[in-house]
């Protein structure tokens, strides 16, 4: 029998054959630094929990006080019913942390980038993006009238070029950048970004979903660079770094009063539970109290890429806490990763066309629960398996 969706019955079984699906593996335990993954106990290099805070008791403490205290559901949308005195006093944390005029929780960071940069631009106006943006900033972008120009990754000439071609046609411009990049662990460089902004009238826009918690002492991308007020738009996540769940933006007053009232993702879609502000609120508390949970995520880090590229690995242009080791081929990317698992050593083959082909790599990502003879231990395993793949 056929029915009208064979179509992607042929899609899916092509998306196979090209090794493009994912294999859903199952999370036996919390997301620790050490974790249990189809009955396999491995070490966790490829969760985004940065400080390891996911399973933290205080931010479990808090979420099950605020259950008792506001209930589990919101049982609206946050701008008609939802809107708890606790969701303020998670707004009015982000601005304090941010260090911008006003704060606004997104139900996702997804959910800000598409949510809000089309509101932003109208026709006649034009996106001025980074090649390598996430999903959701090339969504967002998407969905509004305005142009896109994109720029090559991370080059400044590039963006230049792309001001100068387009700053006399166009009325505003908005330049737009992950503080991050997922993929390469590469920082995007504000600095200059911002004044290239400045030169050309253009205003910025920074998702630093993978920068907070990391860069700036914790503060994120913007502050690393000293750039507090000079960006005008700042979106960010509370699923990674902060262990949480929930996205966020960080602006001026009127500019978080306009997105709530015009963002389609968070007008029409409900608030989340009163629990998950409360764990947010309790994550600011303690990126902003335990610096020392920064230092060291650093400092593995640094233990890390140096160990590794002394056995002979390329690291690419990591400069975070995100370390790639480049493979090139997707298949052997993909056995390197099937390997690694079976050693006890859970980290994530990237290939395409997440990345460009031959540009696969093991996408490794640190965590501040994890210690330097759990390191040693993933190295002694990256060595043997590196050296069995002729990687190294
Ligand atoms: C993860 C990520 C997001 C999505 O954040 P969620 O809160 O998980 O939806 C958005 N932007 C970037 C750059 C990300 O890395």
């Amino acid at each position: 029998m056929t029915t009208q969706t064979d179509y992607l019955r042929d899609r899916l079984q092509g998306m196979i054959e090209r090794g493009e699906v994912w294999n859903l593996r199952q999370l036996e335990t919390p997301t620790n630094p050490h974790v249990t993954v189809d009955g396999h106990e491995v070490t966790m290099l490829t969760a985004n929990n940065y400080l390891d805070l996911a399973n933290d008791q205080r931010l479990k403490t808090a979420a099950k006080e605020a259950i008792d205290a506001y209930g589990h559901g919101t049982g609206s949308v946050w701008a008609i019913a939802g809107y708890m005195e606790i969701q303020e006093q998670l707004n009015q944390a982000i601005a304090e942390f941010k260090g911008t005029e006003a704060g606004l929780a997104y139900q996702t960071g997804f959910g800000a980038n598409a949510g809000l940069l089309p509101q932003l631009l109208d026709e006649g106006d034009v996106f001025i993006s980074d090649e390598l943006n996430h999903g959701s900033i090339i969504d967002g972008m998407r969905l509004s009238s305005a142009d896109t120009v994109i720029y090559d990754h991370a080059d400044m000439a590039s963006l230049e070029e792309a001001l100068e071609s387009v700053h006399e046609e166009y009325e505003r411009m908005l330049i737009v950048t992950d503080g991050v990049f997922s993929m390469d662990g590469d920082i995007a460089p504000l600095d200059e970004i911002q004044k290239l902004a400045e030169e050309y009238g253009a205003m910025t826009y920074v998702d630093d979903a993978h920068g907070e918690g990391v860069l700036g002492g914790g503060h994120g991308t913007v502050a690393e660079f000293d750039l507090d007020g000079a960006i005008d738009f700042q979106t960010g996540t509370f699923s990674k770094a902060m262990g949480s769940f929930g996205g966020m933006l960080a602006a001026d007053e009127h500019v978080v009063e306009y997105a709530y009232n015009t963002s389609r993702t968070w007008l029409l879609s409900a608030g989340f539970p009163p629990a998950v502000a409360a764990a947010n609120i309790k994550a600011l508390e303690i990126v902003e109290e335990e610096t020392e949970r920064v230092e060291y995520l650093w400092e593995l880090r640094e233990y890390f890429v140096s160990e590794l590229e002394s056995m002979g690995f390329d690291t690419g242009n990591s400069e975070t806490p995100i370390v790639p080791v480049m493979v090139g081929d997707s298949r052997v990317a993909q056995t390197f990763a099937d390997r690694l698992f079976e050693e006890g050593i859970f980290a994530l083959a990237i290939v395409y066309p997440m990345v460009a082909r031959g540009k696969a790599r093991i996408r490794n990502q640190l965590n501040a629960g994890l210690t330097e003879d759990d390191l040693n231990e993933a190295l002694r395993v990256y060595e043997t398996v590196g050296r069995d793949l002729d990687i190294i």
